[in-house]
C-alpha cells in the first residue's frame, strides 16, 4: 500500500461548548485508530474553528491543543458564520494536508462513515460527500423544507447532491481549487460539484446532536437558502424577463381588444388610452428591469472571480 494520506478533520464550532468535550474524544479516537490501520498518516490532525462564539468554546478548544498534540485552533474574531467558518478551516488545512474532511460539531453525522471516505478516496476520489440515508431524526418542518429546497434548488439549474450535508472529503488539489473560487457569497453545497473531480457518495444514517441545541434558527436557514440561491443562480432575474414578455403580449392582446371596442362604440372616453397605456407600459418596464437585470447578474458573476478553469492534470515532459 501506499503512504497514508495525512488528514485535517475541520469542525467549525459556534456556541459548541456542551459538545466539544464528547466530540473531540470521539473524533480524537477515531483518527488515532485510523492511524493505528494505517489508513492515515500520524501527522493527521484535528482543526478547529472557533466561529466568535460567545461562550467558552474558545476556551475549550485552546485547552485541547495545549494538552493533545492531535488539536490545531483557529479562533475567528467574529461569528463569520459556518460558511465562512468552514473556509477559514480550510484555508489552513490546505498547505498541510493531503486530505480534508470537515464535520459538524455536534456529530449529527455519523464519523464513522470516515471510513467510507478515506477508501473512495484511496480508490482516487477527489470529492466524497456524506449523504444522509434517512432523515429521522429531523423535525417534520426541517425535513420538508430542506427537501423543497433541494428540488427548488435542481430546478433553477444548480447541480446539488440530494441531501448532502457539509460532511465530505475533498483531496488536496480540490481543496486548492476550492479555495480559488473568490466569490465572498458562497454555498459549499453548490460549488463544490462544479470542481468536476471524481466524486463519489457514502451514505450514513443522521443522528441526533450530541449535545447543545441548533445553531441554525428558522431565520439563518431561510437566510441560508436565499444565499443558496442567488449565489449560483442567475434564473430568478430571467423570470422577471419573461413575466415582462408575458405582459407585453397580453399588452397588445389586450391593445387589439380596446381598439375593436373603441370602434363599436362601447366604450367610454379615455378607457381606451389608459388601458393600452397601462399593459403596454408595465410590460415593457419589467422587460426593461429584467434587461438591466440580467446585465447586473453578469456583472455578479463577474466579481466572483472564479476561476475559468480547474487543472485535473497535466502531462509533459520537461527535459525536451
Ligand atoms: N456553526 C458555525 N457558525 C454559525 C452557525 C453554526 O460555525 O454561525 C457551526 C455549528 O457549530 C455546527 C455547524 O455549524 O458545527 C452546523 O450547525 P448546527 O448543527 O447547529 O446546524 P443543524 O445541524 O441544526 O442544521
Ligand atoms: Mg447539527
Amino acid at each position: 500500500m501506499n503512504n497514508p494520506p495525512v488528514l485535517y478533520i475541520v469542525i467549525p464550532c459556534y456556541n459548541e461548548e456542551e459538545a466539544l468535550p464528547i466530540t473531540s474524544k470521539r473524533v480524537a479516537a477515531l483518527t488515532d485508530d485510523m492511524i493505528a490501520k494505517r489508513i492515515i498518516a500520524p501527522g493527521s490532525r484535528i482543526l478547529m474553528v472557533d466561529d466568535g462564539s460567545k461562550d467558552r468554546t474558545w476556551e475549550v478548544i485552546a485547552g485541547l491543543c495545549r494538552s493533545d498534540a492531535r488539536f490545531e485552533g483557529v479562533k475567528l474574531a467574529h461569528n463569520a458564520g459556518h460558511m465562512n467558518a468552514l473556509w477559514a478551516g480550510m484555508t489552513m488545512a490546505e498547505p498541510k494536508c493531503d486530505c480534508m474532511i470537515s464535520i459538524d460539531a455536534d456529530l449529527q453525522d455519523d464519523i464513522n462513515a470516515m471510513y467510507g471516505f478515506l477508501e473512495a478516496y484511496q480508490n482516487g476520489a477527489d470529492v466524497v460527500t456524506g449523504v444522509r440515508s434517512s432523515r429521522a431524526t429531523d423535525t417534520f418542518f426541517k425535513r420538508t423544507t430542506a427537501q423543497g429546497f433541494y428540488r427548488l434548488m435542481n430546478r433553477l439549474g444548480v447541480e446539488m447532491v440530494y441531501n448532502a450535508a457539509d460532511y465530505r472529503l475533498l483531496s488536496s488539489r480540490a481543496l486548492k481549487a476550492l479555495l480559488s473560487f473568490g466569490e465572498v457569497n458562497m454555498f459549499l453545497r453548490g460549488m463544490v460539484p462544479m470542481l468536476g473531480f471524481k466524486t463519489a457518495t457514502v451514505e450514513y444514517a443522521r443522528g441526533e446532536r450530541v449535545a447543545g441545541e441548533s445553531k441554525y434558527p428558522l431565520k439563518k436557514m431561510v437566510g441560508f437558502a436565499i444565499e443558496g440561491i442567488t449565489s449560483l443562480s442567475n434564473k430568478p432575474i430571467r423570470y422577471v424577463t419573461l413575466a415582462g414578455v408575458l405582459c407585453a403580449l397580453l399588452g397588445v392582446a389586450m391593445g387589439v381588444y380596446v381598439l375593436i371596442s373603441l370602434f363599436k362604440g362601447t366604450s367610454v372616453a379615455g378607457w381606451a388610452s389608459t388601458m393600452m397605456s397601462i399593459w403596454l407600459l408595465g410590460g415593457m418596464q419589467l422587460v426593461a428591469l429584467g434587461l438591466i437585470g440580467e446585465y447586473i447578474g453578469k456583472i455578479y458573476m463577474e466579481t466572483k472571480r472564479r476561476p475559468k478553469f480547474i487543472l485535473e492534470e497535466y502531462l509533459h515532459d520537461d527535459e525536451r
